[in-house]
């Protein structure tokens, strides 16, 4: 299989998992973007067939590197190797790991070749969704989500996979920790700086996905990728804050029943299910313990102080490609934070000026799609310079 993202959080974790059945499972493709050094690393340790570095000028390091550590394998460069690396023959199955929007064309790709997509990657959902839906039935493949509340959401749906009116089911119901800043007001979040909004209580993850847990942005994201990994309408997704992360989301059916799935916060749940599905595998997670477990507490949301949770709500019903433009203007308010060239709250008003500035355009193909995503990029990045 090909682990796109190899480097990063979820890379790690789904290596981890794969290590642990070598009978089972076997990296044959890895990538990372400009971390060399720990790409080498990977390879060393589990042997992949095609080690792929995003950054093109890399290549020839990449070269001397693996052959210095004694790796005979196959290299490719840049995003044309990536692409093909996902639907090539070196796989069946892509773990889709790259963070934004920079893993859209591998994971579209991976979806048209019919591979079985582990999907974590969740910025290509929400800029393409209609068009990765469509890969895949061309494709004849199918797609497991690795984003926990998702991968929750797809264990509490029934296994026919009938659209959600004729299974019965009434809403859909995304867990969120509420972030590290839960329960400030906005004169205390003025002041936050990347450090903090890096330290999430119950994940460890990537710097990007920390800072949209921490904007809620990344619930937005969310509910977004639901709406069309589920075909849920907007109206019957809800958001609970639930601060112990450990019912990781749940589905209400119309007779009533809540069904909900629950364990410790560690992403090799979700990996080891999308991995072995339909079948149970072990994940090297310790087992909740209930008993030891403290309350499970669940409240509402404050969209007025998290923004950027209600901004994407407005852009899923604003429909087209308008959660392409949310998406890429927070990437670059995203970097601006972690830069320390732009204020927490910042972040927000970034992306509320681009989704007004750029009104929603129907989604016609990839090509217009990414030129949109170039224009919001500018357009964030002009209200970034008139900011400093
Ligand atoms: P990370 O920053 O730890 O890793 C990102 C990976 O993407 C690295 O391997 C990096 O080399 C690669 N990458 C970055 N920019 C690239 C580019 N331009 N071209 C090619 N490769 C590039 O991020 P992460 O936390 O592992 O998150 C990865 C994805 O999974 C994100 O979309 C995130 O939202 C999603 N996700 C993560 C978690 C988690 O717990 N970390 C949970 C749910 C969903
Ligand atoms: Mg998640």
């Amino acid at each position: 299989m090909a682990v796109l993202g190899a480097t990063g959080s979820i890379g790690a974790s789904t290596l981890d998992v794969i290590a642990r059945h070598p009978a089972r499972f076997r990296a044959s493709v890895l990538s990372a973007h400009r971390n060399v050094e720990a790409l080498v690393a990977l390879c060393v340790r589990h042997r992949p067939e095609l080690a792929v570095i995003a950054d093109p000028t890399l290549a020839g390091i990449l070269e001397r590197r693996l052959a210095a550590a004694g790796v005979r394998c196959a290299i490719g460069a840049g995003e044309t190797a990536l692409v093909e690396a996902a639907a090539g023959a070196l796989c069946d199955t892509v773990v889709a790991a790259i963070v934004g929007a920079a893993g859209l064309r591998s994971t579209l790709a991976a979806a048209r070749a019919g591979k079985r997509l582990l999907l974590a990657n969740k910025e290509s959902v929400v800029m393409a969704g209609p068009l990765l839906l469509t890969a895949l039935r061309e494709g004849g493949g199918e797609l497991i989500p690795i984003d926990s509340e998702h991968n929750a959401i797809f264990q509490c749906l029934p296994a026919t996979r009938a659209p959600l009116g004729r299974s019965g089911v009434r809403r859909l119901i995304l867990t969120a920790s509420g972030g590290p800043f839960r329960g400030l007001t906005r004169t205390e979040l003025a002041a936050v700086t990347p450090a903090q909004a890096c330290k999430h209580p119950n994940w460890t993850m990537g710097r990007k996905i920390s800072v949209d847990s921490a904007t809620l942005m990344n619930k937005g994201l969310e509910v977004i990728e639901a709406h069309h990994l589920f075909g849920a309408a907007p109206e019957t997704i809800e958001v609970l804050v639930h601060p112990q992360s450990l019912v990781h989301s749940l589905v209400e059916y119309a007779d009533g029943s809540l069904l909900a799935q629950l364990g410790n916060p560690d992403m090799r749940t979700a990996i080891a299910h999308a991995l072995a599905w339909p079948e149970r595998i072990e994940a090297g997670v310790t087992p909740l313990d209930l008993a030891a477990a403290p309350p499970l507490a669940f409240e509402t949301p404050d969209l007025t102080t998290f923004r950027c949770l209600a901004l994407a709500f407005q852009a899923l019903r604003a429909g087209g490609d308008a959660p392409a433009i949310l998406n890429a203007a927070n990437e670059v308010a995203v970097e601006a934070f972690l830069a320390g060239t732009l204020p927490f709250l910042g972040i927000a008003e970034v992306v509320e000026a681009v989704l007004a500035e750029l009104p929603a355009q129907a989604v016609v193909d990839i090509d217009t799609l990414v030129e949109r995503d170039r224009t919001a990029r500018e357009a964030a990045r002009r209200l970034l310079r008139g900011a400093c």
